[in-house]
């Protein structure tokens, strides 16, 4: 079977995606997924959209004024995408194979490295310090684009826009691209930025502070020339990403501000009552701006913590990666998934003795 693939299918090592599986009554905190269904407006929209007009091919041009107008931007400054992941990939083509290896940290968004991979493009890590906080320092050197998400994916940790800001103009010779899939858990989104420097592209989606993980809609905001590069790559592949449904779903999403701005208080008010909860059982937490926490307890191990959590159907995710094999990545569930996880770790932690495992790891 495999003699019929193409060189590069051999090479890839695919994403693999918080698994999605088949439980009663599970409580799901292993995709960063949002507990609250989307707007209300959002379903209408969806109900309306569902007309004869679906025989017509979809237009953009008002979902992108209206995004525009969101953001403070141009129209011609907006990028919209089946998800951000295939935003992402197109600015991974279009704007970050370059001659030189782009930049990202060792601990993030697992799907960087199989960009690259997919598109052979020459990347190098650099390691994020022993907090999890990422040293921009370390990016001043030549390169041939940068990435990471803000808040930063894995850890929750959240960079200043200051210092982001300082980044930009200390290297106005290569795009840096900022992930902003969590940034309205609790940070300050770059986009103000990107009529100040031409090499910023901030990439967001709907998957996670919109509540719609399930349509499938992610945007880029940018310089106009960073946004053209975009749309030549998407014009080049599928020059309608976004359906007629997903078009009217977006724009009500953005309609609905006070939806919106209630979810996202919601989590945060739920992420800060798990923190607590958390240390009280001894926990080390990693300082999260996003819809997730990731955690460690010094004598506990993270597979056995994640087996018995599964056995009571809460479902959390690891990640086999250097540096974080005895952590724990927790999204934020209502107030009361997050008091039933509490209440199973606490159970968890009476029943069983330190685990070997967990006290051999350096801490
Ligand atoms: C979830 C996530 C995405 C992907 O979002 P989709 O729009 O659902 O593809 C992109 N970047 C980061 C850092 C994420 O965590």
């Amino acid at each position: 079977m495999s003699q019929y693939w193409s060189e590069v299918v051999h090479s890839l090592s695919p994403y693999v995606p918080g698994e999605q599986p088949k439980m009663a009554d599970m409580i799901k905190l292993n995709a960063n997924e949002n507990p609250y269904p989307p707007s209300p407006q959002v379903l209408a929209a969806i109900h309306a959209a569902a007309s004869g007009d679906l025989r017509l091919y979809p237009n953009l041009e008002n979902l992108k004024q209206q995004i525009a107008t969101y953001y403070q931007v141009l129209p011609e400054q907006v990028f919209l995408g089946n998800s951000s992941d295939e935003v992402l990939a197109h600015t991974f083509l279009a704007l970050l194979k370059q001659d030189l290896p782009i930049l990202f940290p060792d601990i993030t968004y697992g799907f960087y490295p199989t960009f690259c991979a997919l598109y052979q493009i020459a990347y190098t890590t650099l390691a994020l310090r022993d907090d999890f906080s990422l040293n921009l320092d370390d990016y001043l050197r030549p390169n041939g684009g940068m990435i990471f998400p803000n808040p930063n994916a894995t850890t929750g940790r959240l960079l200043p826009l200051s210092e982001i800001e300082c980044l930009l103009q200390a290297s106005p010779d290569t795009v840096l691209v900022v992930d902003e899939a969590y940034i309205d858990f609790g940070g300050s989104s770059a986009v103000k930025l990107v009529n100040h420097y031409p090499n910023l592209l901030v990439v967001q989606t709907l998957s996670k502070a919109r509540s719609l993980a399930g349509l499938r809609v992610g945007l880029a905001i940018g310089h106009k020339d960073l946004i053209a590069a975009l749309e030549r790559v998407k014009n080049s592949f599928n020059p309608f990403p976004l359906d007629r449904i997903a078009i009217a779903a977006t724009a009500a999403a953005f309609n609905d501000e006070a939806y919106f701005k209630q979810c996202c208080s919601a989590i945060i008010v739920s992420r800060d009552l798990l923190v607590d909860g958390l240390e009280q059982l001894g926990f080390d937490v990693v300082p999260s701006a996003a819809n997730f926490v990731l955690m460690r307890h010094p004598q506990h191990d993270a597979l056995e913590i994640q087996a018995y959590l599964r056995s009571q159907a809460i479902i959390v995710r690891h990640f086999n990666q250097d540096r974080i094999t005895q952590h724990l990545r927790v999204s934020i569930g209502t107030e009361q998934e997050c008091a039933t996880l509490l209440q199973a770790l606490k159970t968890y932690i009476a029943q069983n003795r330190p685990s070997v495992a967990a006290l051999a790891l350096p801490y």
